[in-house]
């Protein structure tokens, strides 16, 4: 069985031949030298008949491996962390990897992102791992089809703030360092889980549907916090109306005291800069966008990186649906805008369904997925339409889908032959014209 490769626009990340259920993280944290020490069990179960594992850990040393409570043998070279399990296990069979490690963590350079992953800040943390920077900080399996829960203990110095994606279950404070213990019970992706340390405090929005809130410098610019975030409350409940249920226990925004190029989202979770504290168009439509992948991305994940418009069309059309909400322009406005602009853009050709790594966040995968539901919409009328989103978010929430799928469900609920609509939006080079 061909253990990496999962995902080729990931190539290296992951293992086919075995599943995590459970990721338990003990870690020990100081800013001062940056240095993480690890304890990580991993609830597993073996698809395939197996006698060894590849294990994504990236930059960090492993020091005793064990499975089932027993040591055993292990090589470490580059991002992989190879296991020999001491004997053969069956498909089926349920076993607990327990690895030791400690470090300093450091993002992870690819040769068609950005760095991922575990990164210090001015005065703090910032996890990022969006696509393949999880292994940065825990050893995992890195796909994005593979969710499990998590329960998370991270010991920090007393006077930090520590978000982790998921509840706060408590906090325990022992000398000069305190241990947050968080968990997040619905499934999650290796991608979406994160950790943000930094001077902050937490200001609540609200408490219904869930808690809302945002983690912040103290010293944030009031009018600038205020217009760009003060709106999530009021957007939580108009995307639960389009969307159904706001999928998870909580939402944070959390606002780094660093000035950061882009927003990101994580599970229940979303991290700003600093710089994004301006009631302005521009900083408002981002906070609608990381929210709405809580819904798609999130709650609904692809499970290959080519359908990476399953993400980032459906938040940036949610961030269209806000704009309308919120009286500043209409979808029909934007989509007409965003259609001119994609036709006039001369980047290098794009198929929608299948970007290829390189063009994977190129801007048009963002604009041409959002109007391709807007095409939808104005084909099959806004009630079927809404359904549709409604139910994808209702059937698979907590699992892993394609752009095949999306496919056969909107034709599914809507009972139109749309076959053609997708061929021309998702597979072919030419923007097709919005339909009227
Ligand atoms: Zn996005």
């Amino acid at each position: 069985m061909s253990r990496t490769g999962t995902d080729p626009y990931l190539p290296g990340h992951g293992d086919v031949s075995w599943t995590v259920s459970h990721y338990d993280l003990d870690l020990g944290y100081k800013l001062i030298g940056n240095r993480l020490d690890g304890d990580a069990t991993l609830s597993c179960q073996a698809r395939a008949d197996i006698s060894a594992m590849e294990v994504d850990l990236a930059g960090l040393r492993p020091s005793k491996v064990f499975v089932d409570g027993r040591t055993v043998r292990f090589t470490h070279r580059g991002e992989r962390l190879k296991v020999t399990l001491g004997r053969q296990l069956q498909a089926g069979t349920d076993f607990t990897l327990r690895v030791r490690y400690a470090g300093t963590p450091r993002p992870t350079p690819s040769k068609h992102f950005d760095t991922a992953g575990w990164e210090e800040l001015e005065d703090g943390v910032i996890v990022a791992a969006q696509p393949h920077g999880a292994p940065t900080w825990f050893p995992c399996n890195d796909r994005p089809d593979d969710k499990a829960t998590y329960t998370v203990r991270l010991a920090a110095p007393n006077d930090y703030h520590v978000a982790i994606s998921g509840e706060l279950l408590g906090k325990r404070r022992a000398g000069s360092s305190t241990t947050w213990h968080y968990e997040m019970r619905h499934p999650m992706p290796t991608y979406l889980a994160t950790v943000q340390i930094g001077r902050y405090e937490v200001l609540e929005q609200a408490t219904s549907p869930v808690p809302v809130r945002v983690v912040a410098p103290v010293d944030r610019p009031r009018d600038g916090f205020q217009g760009a975030f003060g709106d999530q409350p009021r957007m939580v409940a108009f995307f639960s109306e389009r969307f159904g249920p706001y999928p998870f226990d909580s939402y944070t925004a959390v606002i780094t005291d660093d000035e950061l190029e882009i927003p990101l989202e994580s599970q229940a979770l979303s991290t700003f800069g600093r710089n994004f504290m301006e009631d302005d168009w521009g900083c408002i439509r981002l906070v609608a966008h990381e929210l709405a992948h809580q819904w798609f991305g999130n709650a609904v994940t692809l499970r290959a990186w080519r359908d990476i418009w399953l993400h980032e069309g459906f938040a940036c059309y949610a961030e269209w649906l806000w704009s309308e909400e919120s009286g500043v322009q209409s979808v029909a406005d934007r989509a007409a805008h965003h259609h001119a602009k994609v036709t006039g853009d001369h980047g290098p050709p794009l198929v929608l369904g299948d970007p290829g790594p390189e063009l994977m966040f190129d801007d048009r995968v963002y604009k041409r997925g959002a109007l391709t539901l807007h095409a939808l919409r104005t084909t099959v009328g806004d009630e079927l339409f809404f359904e549709v989103l409604r139910t994808w978010v209702a059937d698979h929430a907590g699992g892993n889908v394609t752009t095949v799928d999306f496919v056969a469900h909107a034709e599914a609920v809507t009972g139109h032959d749309l076959a053609a609509f997708f061929e021309a939006w998702l597979f072919e080079v030419a923007l097709p014209a919005l339909p009227t």
